[in-house]
This record gives C-alpha cells, structure tokens and sequence, in this order.
C-alpha cells in the first residue's frame, strides 16, 4: 500500500509555497481559547501543542484586518453568517511568525507545519499558492472514486452470473477494496461524486 508520504506529501509542489504566513496568521477552531487552555491544563496534549503554538485574536474583527477574505471564506464554509461570537469562532496567529513571515523556531516546527496543506480537502487561506494545485488533486481523486463505483457495478452484475466458488471468493475481495477505497472518502462526500 503506498504511504500518505509518497502518495501525497512527496508529491506535494513546495515551490508553490508564496511564503505569506496567512496560515501562520489566520488558525481557527470552533473554540474558545479559554476552552482550549482548560484541555491543556487536564493533560490534553493536541490542545497544550496548540496552547504553546497559538494566541487568540481580541475579536473576528481584528483577524478580518489580518486578512478579510480568508475570514469570510471560514464565515461562508461553516455557514456561520450571521451566527457566531466571541466563542464558537476564534482566530489565532502563531507565536512564532515573524514580521518577514518566517518561522522564527522553523527548524523545530510541528508535523502539523510540516503537513500543511495536509490534504487536499485543507482549508487554506484566499490566495494560498496551493489553492489550484489542491483542486486538481481533489478532482484526480474523484474521477478514481466514479471508475471504481464503476467497477463495483459491474462487479455485482458479474457475480450474479458467476456460480464458481473459488472465483466469486476472490470477486468478493476485490468488492470489499474498492468499497473500502469509496468508503474512505466518504467524509468528503464521496456518495454523491
Ligand atoms: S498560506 Fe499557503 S502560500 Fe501562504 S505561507 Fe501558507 S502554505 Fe504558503
Ligand atoms: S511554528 Fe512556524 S510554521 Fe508553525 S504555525 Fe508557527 S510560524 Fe507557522
């Protein structure tokens, strides 16, 4: 099986990478920093990564003046027109950045840093040099979903005319990837591609 490194991350083009440090800047995540701290502090260690990485914007409106676009993009992608506060959407800006948008503790950076974009469904900012590369990406792994729901049509059809054990054992096997294979991008919508 090939590995999240090989079949993506490798592939991953850095060189498109425009060194903004908007996904340094603008982090978000439905909770409070308060809420977040409190994890932190019962031994959470996702949350104390993120405490030790991230503090949180005064308001939605001082991180618009980071970057309107991205914010309202986040806005618009959760639905949250109209609807948030203070709590259920803050934005946070990393330690770390600095004024010319390099990582002051690079070298020691989180997986996390190292990922980003971790797949192609990421989140990143309006005007991310990655923002073409991972609609491509997206559109290669769909056209592989439609041919294998192909796949397992004809399959099905196959095994009502197939009445060799041996060959309907090995038909099932085959069943059970591509469903897996389907399966797996179901968080992304994959039964409606
Ligand atoms: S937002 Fe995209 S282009 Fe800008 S620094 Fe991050 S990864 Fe690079
Ligand atoms: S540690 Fe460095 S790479 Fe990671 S979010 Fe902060 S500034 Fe960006």
């Amino acid at each position: 099986m090939v590995s999240y490194e090989e079949n993506y991350l490798d592939k991953r083009p850095q060189s498109l990478c425009k060194m903004c440090g908007k996904c340094c800047r603008l982090v978000t995540i439905p909770y409070s920093f308060d809420h977040v701290k409190k994890l932190a502090d019962e031994g959470d260690e996702r949350a104390q990564d993120f405490v030790d990485l991230f503090e949180p914007y005064e308001s939605v409106e001082a991180a618009k003046r980071i970057d309107n676009d991205t914010v309202e993009n986040v806005i618009k992608l959760f639905k949250l027109d109209g609807k948030y506060d203070e709590k259920s959407l803050v934005f946070y800006r990393c330690r770390y950045i600095q004024p010319d948008n390099l990582c002051s503790n690079y070298n020691n950076r989180r997986i996390l840093c190292k990922h980003f974009p971790s797949t192609p469904w990421a989140i990143v900012p309006v005007g991310c040099g990655f923002e073409g590369w991972l609609f491509w990406k997206r559109e290669e792994i769909k056209q592989r979903v439609r041919k294998e729901k192909e796949e397992l049509l004809e399959l099905k059809y196959l095994k009502k005319r197939t009445k060799d054990e041996d060959t309907l054992k090995r038909m099932n096997l085959v069943e059970q990837k591509l469903q897996r294979n389907i399966d797996m991008f179901k968080k992304y919508g994959s039964e409606d591609w």
